[in-house]
């Protein structure tokens, strides 16, 4: 077997390795690529990504031509106001605490502190956010590359300013390199852990076909809107690709195939069925909701920020009775489009050196594309999928006009309390690029539908003309799949090269002295005692451990034994399974046993001396014990690996935690987990790793276990179950969610999107099988993924894309399913209209992650610097290119009036700052949680809410399931916002800070905290004691409710100001000056500065 496969893409070998296909369709890899184990079959069908790919030139021809739709939505200029005298004075500062050299006056507007020497030149942006080199298409295009190309560039001087290095990083020179390097660090989730969602989320509520209607067919077929394309083009091309070449051939019965290649996903064709009528042998399948598949979030902890408290598609009583919206009305709909959709507020001009109160009081929704209603109304949520641009610039020589990266932001297995089932026969994709059919097809007649990817126009199948929702015949557009732009189906068989694996879980667990020292197994056999039963799977479940410290023990669970047996191979060099077969048991058949073992083991190593740990040989023979079935390996350690293969040696220098200058090892320093993890990735095993230190444990290396391998990385600094009781109790409730959180399991995730657009650089942990097609041996509700796309063609004729996900996944129940998300988005020809539909949040997640990829491929200054440079290549671009009317200031559209602050907060941001003393692991675990989280937690990552508890009040309350939820408003991250008579909690996604100031209202301590007086605030208090106050009700009802909005539990410190964990949370006031940063204010006059030259 060649290795040729992930070499290629994802760099394994020590090639620099570009996670995420390069430009450009190579279509195909070669066959028999696998990177499984000798001997095994790797993955065989190379199915091209986007199906049979060459359809020649006049399959794309169909696009309809457009001509109603005009992008221009309002003129640019709005009022602003009048440029007041000059900068406004500096933030108040209030007595304690203050920042050094907070009062000091800030810089003139024009200083000469220039970060940029060249001020003749232009800026020019420091990445490309497409994958090529703008063309020059017009405009004088600046090469790729950084601001500075030439000169170190002077440092600021730091007798006027205050502060001792330039925020924006180290300026020095670098060659423009290639657009944008791979990433190669890991990113990783969150920890979490709050009641499980339900196991599957879906109405449970099984739909039972009625008989196909009988007697006279359903008469008049609805009449539905004519072709919108031009006449002619709706044949099918002539030469339909076969659709099944490759897969067939190695589909055998004898293949000993991991599922979830894309053989069902990708270019495969559903032999043809013709059985309406009810399907068989699908218990409590096709179930579709009885109530709107939206997705309320009620009591379920889906995770949705607050913004989302109301049902997004609250608006559609239900979703079958809407408005038949098929595509077939798409067109019509857009032509009677008259952009009053599109909120002219979002372009309304800013000048932010003269507002200082940007933030909203509640959270940031995102922006809703101008589009018609009824088809936003079936778009997917945006907490599911988004763009950075909500209006897609028509070419990309605008958008690179337009200087805003282009990108997607996914939460594909998001827990969902409403998601529509469907069982069926036949799931109806494109005959060409194989698209799921999806609400915003264009169905030409009752018998034919165009697909909004490829245009190509598809045959309705037969049975599709039935609704069983409806049980009416003739109505295809509304078909559920056709109504719902989030929609999962169960898989037929030809989805399946293999019957779906059972659930597996493989526990790997450091038992070295270190790691019983701080107690941890004892928490995790407990977790897994009392939740063995609620572990996702049916009866096939599989379970096994394994402990380590210098040698590898396993633990045979054979059914029939009266006690678990010990099985010790010291041979680290050639690690061996001593019985292969009673290794990993089924669950239900040898529960007793497991149970024995958890209970016995906290004690078994407890007077262990072994100070070493042979990590690399026991996840080696992990990977060999889970290899036939694939599953999931859960590993806890402890310490850096010190014996046999993978060992590693401390890198991290603490005198160079507060370093000013570029950041070292960030990068791994042996391939040997990234191998490992690839080889898992062939044969379905994910590995999520536990992280339990005090010390270094060089994240950046063992994260390649689970980055690659499509796990997830948890963190723990300075566990200890009785010194760290925050820590501790942070650990057991990610557990709980961890162990009993939906899972899928071999899984591949494609995205596909409307011809012209190209997706490249993939963010997340994953390994790249193809150009758009994702190896994820493990999916989990609580991951995030990004992509970065570029406009490969002109979109001039379209009105609207449309970008698909689609995630093929074996429950734990074994069942194949395919979760589809499809989002439409408009197509706009104006800078203006770009900037209208600017999503800075998104922006700043993607943004995010590019910059871990460049500050480990690169350096951290450039990172640094090109995070800077978006702002001011955007603002720039905005300035130049959609103002009509020049005035002074710092001029942003409203969307993007926090892009500024958002990428300051960046800079200041554990993963990406200088000058702060901060450890390695720490910083690295930052950049991977950056690069995994969902967006909504992502941004409490990088700008932590602030508000004012000591005051809350019901006015203007949420009621929740009949509690009353206090709404205080968002302050800014100031400390002059603080007051010494006031409570003040930060939530900073993670974890929250509770500051009470010195002077603070006794009632709040009395009543909230149920200490007499400030002195007696406990130092380490992580709970708010349930007291039979208003004020305690009130303050924990809004604690509680800020923690139902994400999976993962945060801690709560109660600190105040001789806490040690002051440091951090005053390390949150992104708007403020410290020692090594500017303030927003000066960050504020630096960018204007570059802007204007
Ligand atoms: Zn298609």
């Amino acid at each position: 077997m060649s290795n040729a496969g992930f070499s290629s893409q994802n760099g394994a070998g020590g090639q620099p390795y570009a996670n995420g296909p390069t430009q450009g369709a190579f279509p195909v890899q070669p066959v028999s690529q696998g990177y499984g184990l000798p001997g095994q079959l790797g993955y065989h069908n190379q199915v091209p990504a986007k199906g049979p790919m060459p359809p020649g030139p006049g399959l794309y021809n169909a696009a309809p031509p457009v001509s109603a739709y005009q992008g221009s939505l309002m003129p640019p200029t709005m009022p602003v106001r009048p440029p007041m005298g000059g900068p406004l004075p500096p933030p108040m500062q209030p007595g304690q605490t203050p920042p050094p050299s907070q009062n000091s006056v800030p810089p003139p507007m024009a200083t000469t502190n220039s970060y940029y020497p060249n001020a003749q030149n232009p800026p020019v942006s420091s990445w490309n956010y497409g994958p090529r080199p703008p063309p020059p298409m017009g405009m004088a295009t600046p090469p790729p590359g950084n601001h500075v190309t030439s000169s170190p560039s002077p440092v600021p001087n730091p007798a006027s300013q205050g502060f001792s290095a330039p925020p924006p990083g180290p300026n020095t020179s670098m060659a423009p390199g290639p657009p944008l390097p791979p990433s190669s660090l890991s990113s990783w989730s969150q920890p979490g852990s709050v009641p499980p969602p339900p196991m599957n989320a879906m109405s449970p509520q099984p739909y039972q076909y009625g008989p196909p209607p009988t007697g006279p067919p359903p008469p008049a077929m609805r009449p539905t809107p004519p072709p919108t394309m031009p006449p002619g083009t709706a044949t099918p091309p002539p030469a339909m690709p076969p659709q099944n070449e490759g897969m067939r051939q190695t589909h055998t019965p004898t293949s000993q195939v991991p599922n979830s290649f894309e053989g069902g996903e990708g270019g495969y064709t559903h032999p043809p069925t013709s059985q309406p009528g009810p399907p068989l042998g699908r218990p409590g399948g096709h179930a579709y909701p009885s109530l709107p598949p939206g997705y309320q979030n009620t009591a379920a902890p889906s995770g949705m920020p607050p913004s989302h408290l109301a049902p997004p598609y609250s608006a559609g009583p239900s979703a079958y009775q809407q408005p038949s919206m098929g595509a077939a009305q798409l067109s019509p709909s857009l032509a009677g489009l008259s952009l009053q959709s599109q909120t002219p507020d979002a372009l309304r001009v800013v000048n932010l050196l003269q507002e200082r109160n940007l933030l909203p009081p509640t959270a940031i929704t995102p922006p809703t594309p101008p589009l018609p209603q009824d088809i936003q109304k079936l778009n997917c949520h945006p907490d599911v999928f988004r763009s950075t641009l909500t209006s897609i610039p028509q070419t990309q020589a605008l958008l690179n006009k337009a200087k805003l990266p282009l990108g997607l932001l996914l939460h594909p297995f998001k827990d969902l309390s409403q998601l529509p089932v469907v069982t069926s026969s036949t799931i109806v994709r494109c005959r060409s690029c194989r698209t799921y059919i999806n609400p915003f097809v264009n169905f030409l007649d009752q018998r034919r539908w165009k697909c909004n990817l490829c245009y190509r126009v598809n045959d309705v199948p037969e049975e599709f003309m039935y609704n069983p929702v409806s049980r009416s015949y003739g109505e295809p557009h509304k078909r559920p799949e056709v109504q719902n732009a989030t929609i999962e189906f169960i898989a037929p068989s030809e989805y399946m090269l293999r019957p779906p694996q059972p659930a597996a879980y493989l526990f790997v667990l450091d038992v070295s002295h270190n790691a019983v020292q701080t107690g941890y197994i004892d928490v995790v056999c407990q977790s897994l005692l009392e939740n063995l039963n609620a572990l996702p799977g049916d009866t096939r479940t599989k379970i096994g451990f394994i402990t380590f410290d210098t040698t590898i023990h396993f633990y045979n669970l054979q059914e029939g034994l009266s006690q678990p047996q010990m099985l010790i191979v010291s041979d680290l060099e050639d690690v061996f399974l001593p019985t292969p077969d009673s290794l990993l048991v089924n669950l239900n058949e040898c529960k007793e046993l497991v149970q024995d073992l958890l209970k016995s083991l906290p004690q078994m190593f407890s007077k262990t001396m072994e100070t070493q740990c042979a990590l690399g040989p026991a996840l080696q023979a992990a990977f060999k014990l889970l290899s036939p079935t694939g599953g999931r390996m859960s590993v806890f350690q402890s310490q850096l690996p010190t014996l046999g293969v993978g060992a590693l040696k401390s890198r991290e220098d603490p005198n160079q935690r507060a370093s000013a200058k570029d950041i070292q090892h960030l990068s791994p320093a042996t391939d040997f987990y990234k191998k490992l993890a690839l080889d898992c990735s062939g044969q379905q095993v994910a590995v999520d790793l536990f992280m339990l230190s005090s010390q270094y444990c060089d994240l950046a290396s063992l994260g390649c276990i689970s980055r690659y391998s499509a796990g997830s990385v948890y963190y723990y600094p300075s566990y200890h179950n009785q010194h760290n009781p925050a820590q501790t109790e942070r650990f057991q409730k990610d557990l709980k969610r961890y162990l009993t959180r939906k899972i899928g399991f071999e899984a591949v995730m494609r995205i596909r999107c409307t011809k012209g657009l190209s997706i490249h650089t993939f963010h997340g942990n994953f390994f790249v099988r193809s150009t758009d097609l994702l190896s994820l041996p493990n999916v989990n509700p609580d991951a995030g993924f990004a992509v970065q796309m570029s406009i490969e063609e002109n979109l001039t004729d379209m009105q609207v894309v449309s970008f698909q996900a689609a995630l093929l996944y074996t429950s734990s129940k074994g069942e194949r399913r395919i979760r589809v998300h499809t989002m439409c988005l408009p197509v706009v020809n104006s800078l203006s209209d770009i900037f209208a539909g600017a999503d800075v949040q998104a922006i700043t997640g993607l943004l995010a992650s590019m910059a871990v990829d460049r500050s480990v491929a690169a350096s951290m200054s450039d990172a640094r610097d090109a995070m800077t440079n978006a702002v001011i290549d955007s603002l720039s671009s905005y300035r130049t290119a959609v103002l009509t009317i020049q005035q002074p200031g710092l001029l942003t559209p409203n969307c993007l009036r926090l892009f500024p602050l958002y990428i300051l907060a960046l800079l200041k941001q554990k993963a990406f700052r200088t000058g702060t003393s901060t450890r390695l692991d720490d910083r690295v675990f930052a950049m991977c949680q950056l690069k995994y989280q969902p967006l909504a937690y992502l941004m409490l990552m990088i700008h932590p809410a602030l508000y004012r508890v000591d005051t809350l009040t019901d006015e203007g309350a949420l009621n929740v399931n009949d509690r009353t939820i206090p709404q205080p408003g968002v302050l800014q991250l100031s400390v002059e916002k603080l007051s010494r008579e006031g409570a003040f909690l930060m939530d900073a996604g993670t974890v929250m800070y509770l500051w009470v100031g010195r002077n603070c209202n006794p009632q709040f301590l009395t009543q909230v905290l149920g200490v007499p007086n400030y002195p007696a605030v406990p130092q380490s208090m992580t709970q708010l004691p349930e007291l039979d106050t208003a004020e305690s009700t009130r303050t924990r009802a809004f604690v509680g409710w800020l923690r139902e909005q994400r999976p993962f539990y945060p801690t709560l410190h109660v600190i105040k100001d001789e806490s040690q964990l002051k440091a951090n949370f005053m390390q949150n006031m992104v708007e403020d000056r410290t020692e090594s940063a500017l303030s927003y204010y000066e960050f504020l006059l630096h960018v204007q500065q570059q802007i204007s030259k």
